[in-house]
């Protein structure tokens, strides 16, 4: 499975998922040109995306589904109240409709498996995603406006292969920033995003056996760094996984998920294999 951020930050979100002949794109919150010359620059064509799936209706997910739709005819996907929400603003322009999920639900597009879970972020139905290859079983987490680490986030962490976490802003940064206290508030609330901290206790607190990298991704402009963020989590959780940052500005090519079968062999040759990790996995997909 491969995984490349065309856009990742408060400032605008987009990221690009393809196993096989399946390429998804996850939100719309850059423009279309962009995503289509990010896009190209690693030979995709955007017209061959079979899917834009948004997670809520913010801007920052949302700004570019009507170009996306219209000019490169790609389908949208989002739960009823998200679209209803989406389809009202001025950016949005006329679409011919959204294809439909419901929030908690799963559902399949080509070779790939969209898990959705409900998060407590202020959004009308907000969503984030567990993306699986049905063939290769290969699991990618998509887990960003957040709200704040919720039940069961920790778990489902533990059973993906990869992943790109909110680490939205450093608390430090956050309460002696230029925001006025109740933006402050509402980024910090309950319903708003992960600090960095919280993404580093989180990701310190899984079970990394399964994990071949983590991504730290949604890092606010005025609120976090890239270097502040690295920091923090390297002190948390020093080499258990390799660990990158996507770019808020620009796109960020991931290293290609592997099928388990090779983590298995990884596993075993450092001795880190876990008892119930299936040996049988035929090796043959490389994507
Ligand atoms: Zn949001
Ligand atoms: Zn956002």
């Amino acid at each position: 499975m491969e995984v490349i951020t065309l856009q990742s930050g408060s400032s605008g979100n987009c990221v690009f998922v393809r196993s096989g002949e399946t390429c998804l794109l996850f939100d719309a919150g850059i423009s279309g040109v962009k995503a289509q010359s990010r896009l190209a620059e690693y030979g995709y064509d955007i017209r061959d995306c079979c899917g834009l799936v948004l997670s809520h209706e913010h801007s920052d997910h949302i700004c570019g589904v009507g170009a996306f739709h219209r000019k490169f005819g790609v389908p949208v996907y989002a739960t009823m109240r998200t679209w209803n929400a989406t389809r009202v603003k001025p950016a949005t322009g006329h679409i011919n409709g959204a294809k439909h999920f419901v929030a908690g639900e799963a559902f399949q597009i080509g070779s790939l498996r969209v898990e959705t879970l409900r998060t407590p972020h202020d959004a009308i139905d907000g969503v984030c995603f567990v993306i699986e290859d049905t063939d290769s079983r290969q699991r990618f987490g998509l887990l960003t406006d957040l709200g704040h680490v919720f039940n069961g986030l920790r778990d489902i962490i533990s059973t993906l292969d990869a992943v790109l976490i909110e680490s939205n802003y450093d608390e430090v940064m956050l309460r002696e920033g230029p925001y006025p206290q109740h933006l402050k508030n509402r980024i910090s609330g309950k319903g708003g995003h992960i600090s960095n901290e919280d993404a580093a206790e989180l990701l310190d607190s899984c079970d990394p056996q399964r994990l071949q990298w983590a991504c730290l991704g949604h890092l606010s402009a005025h609120n976090n760094c890239p270097e502040v963020a690295m920091a923090t989590h390297r002190q948390r959780h020093t080499n258990r996984f390799p660990l990158f940052c996507a770019d808020r500005d620009g796109s960020t090519q991931l290293p290609r998920i592997e099928s388990k079968a090779f983590a298995f062999h990884a596993a075993s040759i450092d001795s880190r294999l876990p008892v119930e990790t299936p040996c049988n996995v035929a090796m043959s997909r490389s994507i």
